[in-house]
């Protein structure tokens, strides 16, 4: 997560889940399965493998973070970021719970905390306003668990069959009224204070790191900000951006989807550090 002292300050912002790590329910291998890529574990969670990686797109993000200012940006919680484990994590920066925390070297930011603390307090209402408005009566279908990250954000668990499609656009527009937003990805249903954003903590890393040029990858619409922020950004073709057919001037679509996606986006970034930091080769 440093760049060699001859490197241009490039920065590569990329969240985690479905865009470089995957669970075995998101691969979408297609391929006979003994054509199937060679994977890494990415995470263990209860003694058993979680998330994965191609060995490839492992390889591919050992040669990024040794050349940029690489920065995870998840909406994973600190203790369920520090579950993945992959090259170069756990040194430089990154970004948890959806930008509510920065962490620098392990810790978190106490100046960035400063911030979130104060930037909560205008324009949306408590954590626990949501909270109950999530867990009150009558009971949603399909709304299995509800959960806080750290006290600044909510999530479900959702059964997507049982969930009725109305109840989404509702949900979208209480929280709009009340400064938050929604997010489907998966399994979980996110709800979020507008004021915490990915963006804004990236933004802030970029300040700080001095980069000249942004690289951003996400798939969800909590990465939408990322992505708009960014130079050049990738997303791959699948999540919620495909699904609202999210297109920039500035953005690429992968051609694959599932865990091969992964690996094109950071293929892409090693292009674009190639062409960035001729002098690194
Ligand atoms: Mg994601």
């Amino acid at each position: 997560m440093s760049p060699g002292i001859d490197a241009a300050p490039v920065m590569v912002a990329s969240d985690l889940d479905r865009t470089l790590i995957y669970s075995a329910n998101s691969m979408a291998l297609t391929a006979s399965d003994q054509l199937a890529p060679r994977m890494v574990v990415a995470e263990v969670y209860d003694a058993a493998p979680l998330s994965f990686m191609t060995r490839a797109a492992e390889e591919l993000l050992e040669g990024i973070v040794e050349r940029s200012v690489f920065v995870p940006v998840t909406t994973r919680t600190r203790a369920q970021f520090s579950r993945v484990r992959l090259p170069g994590f756990g040194c430089g920066y990154a970004v948890t719970t959806n930008g509510a925390v920065l962490l620098h070297d392990g810790e978190p930011d106490p100046g960035w905390s400063r911030h979130i603390q104060r930037s909560l307090g205008a324009g949306c209402v408590p954590l626990s306003n949501v909270l109950e408005h999530l867990t009150g009566s009558p009971a949603v279908p399909g709304l299995l668990r509800v959960r806080t990250a750290e006290d600044f954000f909510v999530y479900s668990i959702v059964d997507r069959q049982q969930l009725p499609s109305a109840y989404l656009e509702e949900l979208g527009a209480w929280c709009l009224e009340r400064g938050w937003t929604t997010s489907l990805q998966g399994r979980k249903l996110y709800c979020v204070p507008a004021p915490i954003t990915k963006e804004a903590a990236v933004a802030e890393v970029r300040r700080r790191s001095g980069a000249e040029l942004l690289v951003a990858a996400g798939d969800s619409r909590l990465d939408a900000g990322i992505l708009e922020l960014a130079d050049i950004a990738i997303r791959p073709a699948h999540g919620e951006l495909h699904s609202d057919d999210f297109t920039r001037a500035h953005l690429t679509v992968t051609s694959a989807s599932g865990v091969l996606a992964g690996e094109e986006i950071l293929r892409f970034v090693d292009d674009v550090l190639a062409q960035a930091t001729p002098a690194a080769y």
